[in-house]
C-alpha cells in the first residue's frame, strides 16, 4: 500500500494529473469502458444481487453515463480561477481563487449500487486532477472483481488504482496518508473513519445512512403518492441510503393510503414477488435474517413472506410497530415500511427531531405552506416533495447527509468541489503602498 501510494503521491507531483485536456481524456476513457463492458457489469450485479437489467442499467450504469457528460460539460468553467471582489482597504490587489486537486485521493464503496456507488466519487477524484485508490465492498464480490479486473488493465495503478478488501484492508488503507478520504457506507464506519483521518486531519467525504422518513399528509395526491412510495421503497429490494425508511400518514386517509399501497406493490412486482425475476434479493445471510426478525416488531398488513434460499423477501407493509422495536431503532435497507399516523403535522416533526438528522425527507401535500414549514422545521440532508428519490438524480443539487447521516456532499459542480481545495490567493500590487498597516508609519499613501 505505501509503494502504491508513494507512486500515486509521485505522479500527482508531475502535475500530469492537472490539465484540463487529461482530466477529459480520462473521463472519456472511463466512459468507454463502461461502454464496452456494459454486458459483464449487468451480469456482475444480477450475480451479486439479482439486479434487474433494467434497474442495473438507471440506477448504476446510465447514471455514470449522465453523471461523465455533465461533469464534461461544464468542467472547464468549474476549474477557472475565480476573481474576487477586493475592499477599499485592499485597493491595488486582486483576490483570486484557484481550485487545487488535492492530491492521493481514497474512495471507499458500500454494496448496495456497487458499481455506481464506487465511480461516481472516482468521477470527482478525475474532474478534480486527483490520482485515486478505490475500495469497492466485498459483498458484492463479482462486482469488487470486475472494477479491479477494468481498472488495473486500463489504468496506470500510479493514476487510478482498485484495493480489493474486507474491512482489514480498509483499516490498513486508512492507516496509510491520503490527501482526502471519500468514504459511503454505514454511520458506524463512517465514525471509524472519521477517528482514522483526524490521525493525519486528512480532510472527509462522508456519505452516511439513516432513518429517511415519507410523510403523506390529508390533501396528498394518494394515488401519487402510494406509486412513489413503493418505488422509492422496493428499488433494489430496499437497500438504497435514501429509501423511505418509514411512513407518517395522516389518520383520516390511513385506510386510502394503504389498500394504494398495496394496489402499486402489485403492479409493480406482482402477486408473487418471491418468484418475479426482476426483483432484487438481499445482499447475504445476516441482512436477510436481520430483516426477516423485524417482520415480528409489528403487524403484517400486507407481504412478510420470505424465501431465504433465494434471499428474497416480500415487499412488506408493517403496522402497529412502536420506536421501541428494533425496526425503528436501526437503519432497516431492506422492503419494509412500517406506517405510523398523525393528526398534526407537529406529532411528526416532533417524533423527525427526536432522532438523527435523516439523510432525505419526503413529504406529500398539495400544499406549499405546508411543504414550507417542513423544509424549514426539521434538518434533514436533502429530499423531494411529493416524490421519493428523485432529488438524487439532478446533477445540479449537491447531495450529501448532515450531522449522522453525513459530511459534506457531491454530485456534478459539488464532486468537483468535494475533491478540490479552494486555494485564496491576494495578488498585491507594487506600484503604491499603503503606510496605514505599518506601526509607527505615517498615514496616507505613499508611491513607490
Ligand atoms: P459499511 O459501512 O458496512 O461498509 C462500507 C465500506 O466500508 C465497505 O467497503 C467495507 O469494506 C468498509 N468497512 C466495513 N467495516 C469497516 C471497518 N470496521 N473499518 C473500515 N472499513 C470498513 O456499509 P455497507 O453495509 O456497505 O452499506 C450500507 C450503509 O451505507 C447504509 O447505512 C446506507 O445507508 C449507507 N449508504 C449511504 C449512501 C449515501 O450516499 N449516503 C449510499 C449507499 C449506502
Amino acid at each position: 500500500m505505501q509503494e502504491l501510494i508513494d507512486k500515486q503521491k509521485a505522479l500527482y507531483h508531475t502535475g500530469q494529473t492537472k490539465p484540463y485536456e487529461f482530466r477529459i481524456a480520462m473521463l472519456n476513457k472511463l466512459k468507454k469502458l463502461i461502454k464496452d463492458n456494459e454486458t459483464s457489469i449487468l451480469d456482475a450485479l444480477k450475480k451479486d444481487l439479482n439486479k434487474s437489467e433494467y434497474e442495473a442499467y438507471t440506477a448504476e450504469i446510465g447514471y455514470l453515463y449522465a453523471e461523465i457528460n455533465h461533469i464534461i460539460k461544464d468542467l472547464k468553467h468549474w476549474m477557472k480561477p475565480t476573481k474576487v471582489a477586493a475592499p477599499l482597504t485592499h485597493k491595488g490587489s486582486k483576490g483570486m481563487i484557484y481550485k487545487e486537486a488535492y492530491g492521493v485521493t481514497l474512495v471507499i464503496a458500500p454494496w448496495n449500487y456497487p458499481f455506481q456507488l464506487a465511480l461516481s466519487p472516482v468521477l470527482g477524484a478525475i474532474a478534480g486532477g486527483n490520482t485515486v485508490v478505490l475500495k469497492p465492498s466485498e459483498l458484492t464480490p463479482n462486482t469488487s472483481h470486475l472494477l479491479a479486473d477494468l481498472i488495473t488493465k486500463n489504468f496506470d495503478r500510479a493514476y487510478f488504482s482498485v484495493v480489493e478488501g474486507d474491512k482489514d484492508v480498509s483499516q490498513k488503507l486508512l492507516d496509510q496518508r491520503f490527501d482526502l478520504i471519500f468514504f459511503t457506507g454505514s454511520v458506524p464506519v463512517g465514525k471509524i473513519v472519521m477517528e482514522k483521518a483526524s490521525q493525519h486531519l486528512t480532510p472527509v467525504v462522508l456519505e452516511l445512512g439513516g432513518k429517511s422518513p415519507a410523510i403523506v399528509d390529508e390533501d396528498a395526491d394518494l394515488d401519487l403518492a402510494a406509486k412513489r412510495i413503493i418505488w422509492g421503497k422496493c428499488l433494489n429490494a430496499g437497500q438504497t441510503c435514501i429509501a423511505p425508511d418509514y411512513l407518517y400518514v395522516h389518520e383520516s386517509v390511513k385506510d386510502a393510503l394503504l389498500s394504494k399501497l398495496v394496489v402499486s406493490i402489485k403492479e409493480m412486482y406482482g402477486d408473487q414477488p418471491l418468484e418475479n425475476e426482476e426483483y432484487s434479493h438481499i445482499v447475504n445471510e445476516r441482512h436477510f435474517d436481520r430483516l426477516v426478525d423485524y417482520i415480528h416488531n409489528g403487524n403484517v398488513f400486507h407481504g412478510g413472506e420470505h424465501k431465504r434460499e433465494n434471499l428474497v423477501i416480500e415487499p412488506t407493509i408493517l403496522t402497529d410497530a412502536t420506536w421501541d422495536d428494533r425496526v425503528m431503532q436501526d437503519e432497516i435497507f431492506g422492503p419494509i415500511l412500517p406506517v405510523f399516523t398523525f393528526h398534526t403535522i407537529e406529532e411528526v416533526v416532533e417524533a423527525v427531531r427526536s432522532n438523527e438528522k435523516p439523510l432525505a425527507l419526503y413529504y406529500f401535500t398539495e400544499d406549499e405552506d405546508r411543504q414550507q414549514h417542513i423544509i424549514e422545521a426539521l434538518p434533514f440532508g436533502g429530499g423531494a416533495m411529493n416524490d421519493t428519490l428523485m432529488h438524487i438524480t439532478n446533477p445540479n443539487l449537491p447531495f450529501g447527509g448532515v450531522g449522522q447521516s453525513g459530511v459534506g456532499s457531491y454530485h456534478g459542480k459539488a464532486s468537483f468541489d468535494a475533491f478540490t481545495h479552494e486555494k485564496s490567493i491576494l495578488k498585491q500590487t507594487t506600484k503604491f503602498d499603503f503606510a496605514f498597516r505599518y506601526p509607527s508609519s505615517k498615514t496616507g499613501l505613499s508611491v513607490i
